[in-house]
């Protein structure tokens, strides 16, 4: 692990055969097997959702905005005129509407109490001898019962969110769509069906306040390499009312960059420049705007050789489930704004306020943009879905080919691991396990990674960091002996990536607003969907918890994710940094404890060549041990 301030580097595994082995072991592999953490109520609650009955009525009718909405910036405060009118089966006596302003990321939650309040809500319907009842019972859904007599086709109701002074708080990152989901109970039994489309208004950006520089992480001698440059509110929002020069300053002095750049009122603060660098070493580019927002590059390694490291978030969420944004709008961030060579928006099969596995329309739209932004050398867009799994945890299906199915978490056909991985088994598809230490949900581990179908699994996300619970800005709601390295002591052998994990449309600079997100490096041959497909399975790739730090890691002058024979004598370990701040410390771990370590010395890089001893000396065995059967791992010098 790689620690600069707060800027964390997870090392890849090499994984060494030792004379005893450690193969995959299954703990236990029966089918009452669940996460430790594992949220029953929670998957009872969708299924029980799926299979109640929708009247005819329910969901019925259409609603819009009255008038002309301009855009509010976030942080700001809205008001908005919702025009409800009924379906043509009408809605009953004792029957409902409700209002729900998108639930995620910082809406008032409507209410009828307080005109001072944020979020009031004035209801009002001119059909004669139509009673209204207003309340919030959970401070974020706005209930009116219909009373006095059945409403019928055409009548109206009309819905006021932001009426008091306060008006209605906006969410705080910026979409064009933001919905305010109407849904209507037209029978009375209390099953509500949303319209599919509610009222969107947007939200505009705040004041640009950060300036994002990106590299690429290798370029050779003499190649043009692309600088780009994105001026930002402060929490990473694209959009911003910018105008004017970023003047720019490369070090060392050598490489050939434009002393500044100009951007105009159309370019909303998102620019390029091409810059060479003529002569080998690593470089840094600092930015900085007329009014002093100023911002570092990550490095680029100019070097004749070297593999090219590709930048990839490879799980994040859009407005489809419970994030931010369109799948558009968020493939578009990812290549203009994080540039990001590699993305995968990962939307929630089962989870959100419309379901993904129930809206075949919103599937395609996901699989027509996946498929329109992939341009194979340029940027590369992966297919994929979060596999929302509330009783073994979560995980994303990533898929290598413009086709691909949702296989939902809750279909009895594909409720548990192996049987995701057998409905997958044959395709182009890897799976991903993320916040598999705690967060909302752990992973159940006694399933071991299936070998074809998971070489890599996630270790920090905006949730936090699942490495182990003496990392670094560690899980919330952590399960001892959960972490990626209690599963690499059951003796899994995985890849590590780091991923936004991102609801606020911003894939690759999750760590922006959050204070902590993530980024994987693929060393791949090719930016293609092939050469990523085959990185990640070949485990050629490392976790950063978001800046793009670079990092060459070797035993025994193998590469990262190498599986070696134990070479019976000392072996080399070669560790070198190339960091965005000044490094503090490199570990090198092996079985859960600490081989090594150097501190840094104020610089920007480390280099750190040691020999570890003999790996078969150290002979490794698993034994059964702990509460609840867990794993752990005994090291016992010369015994196998
Ligand atoms: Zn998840
Ligand atoms: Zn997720």
């Amino acid at each position: 692990m790689v620690k600069q301030r707060s800027i964390v580097v997870f090392l890849t595994a090499v994984s060494v055969l030792s004379g005893c082995g450690l193969g995959p072991s299954v703990a236990s592999n029966t089918p009452n097997s669940v996460s430790p953490s594992a949220k029953l109520e929670t998957a009872s609650m969708l299924l029980e959702d799926l299979a109640a009955p929708r009247h005819p009525s329910d969901g019925g009718g259409r609603a819009w905005l009255a008038g002309e909405v301009a855009p509010v910036a976030v942080g700001r405060i809205g008001r908005y005129e919702i025009v409800f009118e009924v379906g043509p089966h009408g809605i009953t006596l004792g029957g409902a509407v409700y209002l729900l302003p998108s639930p995620f990321w910082g809406w008032s939650g409507p209410q009828t109490d307080n005109p001072d309040l944020p979020g009031y809500t004035v209801v009002d319907t001119s059909a004669d001898g139509v009673e209204l009842e207003a309340f919030t019972p959970d401070g974020q859904i706005l209930i009116i019962t219909i009373g006095g007599r059945a409403l019928v086709h055409g009548e109206r109701l009309v819905m006021i969110y932001g009426a008091g002074t306060a008006g209605a708080a906006v969410d705080r990152y910026a979409e064009r769509a933001s919905r305010l989901w109407v849904a209507v109970d037209g029978d009375g039994d209390g099953i509500r069906a949303v319209l599919p489309d509610s009222p969107v208004v947007p939200v505009a950006a705040g004041p640009p306040a950060r300036i994002v520089l990106t590299l690429p992480s290798v370029a050779r001698p003499g190649e043009p390499v692309r600088l780009t440059v994105a001026v930002l509110d402060s929490a990473g929002n694209a959009g911003v009312d910018f105008a004017g020069e970023v003047s720019l300053a490369v070090t060392p002095s050598g490489a050939q960059v434009p002393s500044s750049i100009t951007l105009g009122p159309e370019a909303r603060g998102l620019g390029e420049a091409e810059c060479v660098c003529p002569e080998t070493g690593s470089y840094r580019i600092v930015g900085r705007t007329e009014s002093g927002i100023a911002g570092a590059s990550n490095p680029v390694i100019v070097s004749q050789d070297g593999t090219r490291i590709f930048w990839a978030d490879l799980h994040g969420h859009s407005a489809l489930s419970d994030g931010t944004g369109t799948p558009e709008d968020f493939l578009t961030y990812a290549r203009n704004v994080a540039a990001l060579d590699v993305v995968a928006l990962t939307d929630h099969d089962h989870w959100g306020v419309v379901f993904l596995d129930q809206a075949p329309k919103l599937w395609r739209e996901i699989r027509e943009q996946t498929a329109r932004f992939n341009q194979p050398g340029r940027f590369v867009t992966l297919l994929g879905f979060e596999w929302t799994n509330w009783v073994h945890g979560h995980r994303h299906v990533l898929y290598f080919s413009d086709d691909g199915e949702i296989l939902s978490s809750i279909d009895p056909e594909y409720d548990t691991p192996p049987e995701l991985w057998a409905a997958l088994r044959g395709q182009r598809a890897l799976t991903v396990a993320h916040h598999s230490a705690g967060g909302p949900v752990a992973i159940n581990w006694d399933f071991p990674p299936d070998a074809e179908l998971e070489s890599v699994t996630e270790v920090v996300s905006v949730h936090g960091c699942s490495e182990a619970a003496d990392s670094p800005q560690p899980i919330y709601s952590a399960v001892e002996g959960n972490f990626v390295r209690d599963a690499l002591d059951r003796g899994y052998r995985l890849g590590f990536v780091g991923s936004g994990d991102s609801h606020d449309g911003h894939p690759g600079l999750a760590h922006l607003a959050s204070g902590i997100g993530g980024v994987a490096a693929i060393l791949a041959d090719g930016l293609n969907r092939e050469a990523v497909y085959r990185a990640l399975k070949a485990r050629r790739v490392y976790a950063t918890n978001g800046p793009r730090i670079v990092l060459r890691f070797a035993v025994g002058g193998h590469t990262m994710g190498s599986i070696i024979e134990a070479p019976g004598e000392p072996v080399s370990v070669f560790v070198r940094i190339d960091g965005t701040a000044p490094i503090e410390r490199v570990d090198v771990i092996r079985s859960g404890g600490i081989v090594a370590s150097s501190p840094g010395d104020g610089r920007y890089e480390l280099t750190l060549t040691t020999d570890l001893e003999d790996l078969k000396a150290r002979r490794v065995r698993l034994c059964a041990g702990g509460a609840g059967g867990r794993w752990r791992c005994v090291v016992e010098p010369g015994v196998c």
